[in-house]
């Protein structure tokens, strides 16, 4: 069984890949993992020589097929211990993504199957992220930033990007919960800002960067009236 370190590398390099494929550049993930670019070459060199990721010096790394199996098998134990720990345990979707940042290390095959099973085989985690399936599939669904929608549109929040305590905290106390409708009453280029209108019926101001972290569906229904 790969170690906690390289599970961790592996399924940053696949969140970094994102859609797009392609080469991962070095100091990404040093970022992401906050640790020193010279501890990700050795790292990385590491995982090359067992042939879970190719290495192109002064370009970047990308996951091999054996790689990518296995990271996203970390991200399918990642996800589902979050929907656990909400659903089953009553947690906060702001408070599980630490969790399981540990948890995705320790939990075995027979637990996570046990685990998707008692859940009905869900398809997304509590943050809207997509969770893998038994045989590693990931699937893409297709929303909007709520950054870009028009004055007037009702849709429904989806996805959120940003798992930080203070973020998800902060869309709980304006009733941006996932799942639920909410309106673009205006936008503010000016000041970076947007008005909604929350499932409470509640009108919200959000800055133009925090609603581009929240993916929705669009449209719901008939756009309100202007
Ligand atoms: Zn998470």
């Amino acid at each position: 069984m790969a170690t906690s370190t390289v599970e961790d590398y592996l399924k940053t390099i696949l969140l970094a890949e994102g859609e797009r494929g392609g080469l991962v550049n070095m100091g990404r993930i040093a970022e992401a993992l906050g640790v020193a670019p010279g501890t990700v070459t050795a790292m990385v060199k590491t995982l090359a020589q067992s042939n879970l990721v190719d290495y192109e010096p002064y370009s970047g790394v990308q996951l091999t097929d054996a790689g990518r199996r296995l990271a996203l098998h970390v991200l399918r134990r990642h996800r589902l211990v979050e929907l656990f720990l909400v659903q089953v345990l009553g947690m906060s979707w702001s408070e599980v993504h630490r969790e399981a940042e540990e948890l995705e290390h320790a939990v075995s095959d027979r637990l996570i199957e046990r685990l998707d099973e008692i859940l009905g085989f869900p398809s997304v985690d509590p943050h809207g992220d997509p969770i893998p399936d038994a045989e590693g599939v990931l699937a893409q669904p297709q929303l909007a930033s709520l950054g870009v929608c028009a004055r007037g549109e009702r849709v429904k929040v989806r996805r959120v990007s940003d798992q930080g305590e203070s973020f998800l905290g902060r869309l709980d106390e304006l009733g941006l919960v996932l799942g639920s409708t909410v309106t673009l009453i205006a936008r503010d280029e000016a000041a970076d800002t947007v008005v909604l209108e929350n499932a409470a019926g509640q009108r919200v101001q959000l800055g133009l960067r925090a609603a581009g972290k929240i993916w929705v569906e669009r449209p719901v229904g008939e756009p309100a009236s202007r």
